[in-house]
């Protein structure tokens, strides 16, 4: 009994703190945590924070953030997740307390350099972005108030005299709203978006800001502090580094992608070497086709063009026998001779399969490994092309690849805003013929998995079709899906090649 009315009374206490840690859902993170928590919390925290992230930058390029279906979409998330979903929902503390923690741990992993920076930053502005738009006015004045950023509103009078200017300089303001509408005060620095936008009245050194626009002012503050804040938290890093704990769960977040690794191999020795060419123009996304094409024409990969497409291939199914053999192969085409590929090359290859040195089973690279470490120099395929090929060069790329148009233009604007794995998943679009991939792409693998899935399935529905009979319904469902989903590039010879590996993409 008194154990439990102990921590009866200690439950009581830490939700009671909570209320106060935590008084609105939305936060703007001014103050770190403090209490301390346990390793598995912090990594499952940050995990969930680094999917709820991927969401956003997903949502945002799929939908306008103004639409229902991105809001929709936003809030399953969110709930999903367990971080606060409704700006009115009661007793969400630990969400609050999760949200809270876990900002500030992707902060750390985050602060890293100039674009881990600026991604963290743009996804954690959008999220804002939202949850401010759901809060009701009420709310809204309570949160403004919290972040200290109660601005002051101008009086009855000043605003009548001051009636006409509004409205004129307010875009979607007419005179009868500018008299509902409240109007802040605002310093010319925190209206900077508005200003330059032309949206706002301005008169000796201030924005006069209609009520239904301080969310621009609040973001831009809220931008302002936080990329101030990672700078700062860049500064420290060297001392949280030099944690053990910390630094190895850090660096992996930063690099991180939260799903499968690809290490287990159910489909470990189902490919044959005289299929990769084949699938390479199918079924490898860009960053491996430009590796095996790249192979093919050299006979020569350096080491980090080595480790990302053997790994690539072995979780694709290669067996260290047969990758001793592809290698070999291709290398003595060029100038490395058998007996030198022995006794160098053959070594780490054998290593990547675990049987050397430390005989760690190593995993293929994730788009976030390959995309943020070790970039290409000269001489270098490996990398991702939509991260470290230059606009020109991969629009080259792109048109060798045979992308319409179109979807070069749409792939550029994606690289241009940074948005790399989702400029990769319109070229599966546009190479598989799909509107829409149906799935968030993270990992290389995921991408062959996916590809051979699709095509798999396409070429089932044709078998199945054409053995039974002659529906003319069914023909027509069949020309439908063949003509979405089969790739440009097919023919029959390929076709037949690739047959043998449908049962293992097809399973779950
Ligand atoms: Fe490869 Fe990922 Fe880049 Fe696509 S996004 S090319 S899969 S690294």
């Amino acid at each position: 009994m008194e154990f439990s009315s102990r921590a009866r009374q200690k439950h009581v206490r830490l939700a009671g703190d909570r209320r106060e840690l935590y008084p609105h859902s939305l936060q703007f993170y001014l103050e770190p945590p403090t209490e301390s928590i346990s390793l598995v919390e912090f990594e499952s925290f940050a995990v969930d924070r680094l999917k709820l992230l991927k969401v956003v930058e997903n949502l945002g390029v799929s939908y306008a953030r103004s639409t229902d279906s991105y809001k929709t979409k936003l809030e399953s998330e969110l709930r999903k997740l367990k971080f606060p979903y409704r700006a009115l929902a009661e007793g969400d503390y630990e969400a609050r307390r999760k949200d809270h923690i876990s900002h500030f741990i992707l902060r750390l992993a985050y602060c890293q350099s100039e674009d881990l920076r600026r991604w963290f930053l743009q996804q954690e502005m959008d999220l804002f972005r939202y949850r401010f738009s759901q809060l009701s006015d009420g709310l809204m004045q309570k949160f403004l108030e919290y972040a200290n950023l109660a601005f002051e509103a101008i009086s009855e009078d000043l605003k009548n005299e001051l009636s006409n200017d509004l409205c004129a300089s307010t875009p979607g303001l007419v005179l009868s709203k500018v008299k509902e509408q409240m109007f802040y005060k605002v310093g010319l620095a925190d209206a900077v978006d508005l200003f330059r936008t032309r949206k706002v009245f301005i008169k000796d050194g201030f924005a006069y800001v209609p009520f239904k626009d301080i969310d621009a002012i609040v973001l831009n503050n809220y931008r302002t502090r936080l990329s101030k804040a990672l700078a700062l938290t860049a500064r420290s890093l060297p001392s949280i580094q030099s944690d053990e704990r910390l630094r190895p769960l850090l660096s992996h977040l930063s690099h991180s992608y939260v799903g499968p690794d690809y290490s287990i191999q159910k489909n470990t020795g189902k490919i044959s070497l005289e299929q990769i060419d084949a699938l390479s123009v199918k079924s490898f996304p860009l960053c491996m086709r430009q590796l095996h094409r790249a192979l093919r024409d050299s006979h020569h990969l350096r080491h980090g063009g080595r480790m990302q497409y053997g790994l690539f291939l072995k979780g694709i199914g290669m067996t260290l026998e047969q990758a001793l053999e592809f290698w070999k192969k291709e290398f003595v085409r060029g100038k490395v001779d058998a007996d030198k590929f022995d006794k160098g090359y053959a070594y780490n290859i054998r290593h990547n399969y675990g049987k050397e040195g430390k005989r760690t089973d190593y995993t293929p690279y994730s788009c976030m490994k390959i995309i943020m470490s070790n970039p290409p120099s000269q001489g270098d395929y490996h990398g991702c092309p939509f991260r470290h090929s230059d606009p020109e060069l991969l629009k080259q790329k792109l048109q060798s690849c045979k992308i319409p148009p179109s979807g070069i233009t749409q792939i550029l604007e994606l690289v241009k805003g940074m948005h790399y794995q989702l400029a990769c998943q319109k070229y599966f679009e546009l190479t598989h013929e799909v509107d829409d991939i149906g799935f968030s792409l993270n990992h290389p693998n995921q991408y062959f998995i996916e590809s051979q899935r699709l095509l798999n399935g396409a070429r089932e529905l044709k078998k199945e079709l054409s053995n039974s009979g002659n529906s003319q319904q069914k023909y027509n469902s069949q020309e439908n899906m063949s003509s979405n989903l089969t790739p440009t590039s097919s023919n029959t010879a390929t076709d037949t090649e690739l047959e043998g590996l449908e049962a293992y993409f097809t399973e779950d």
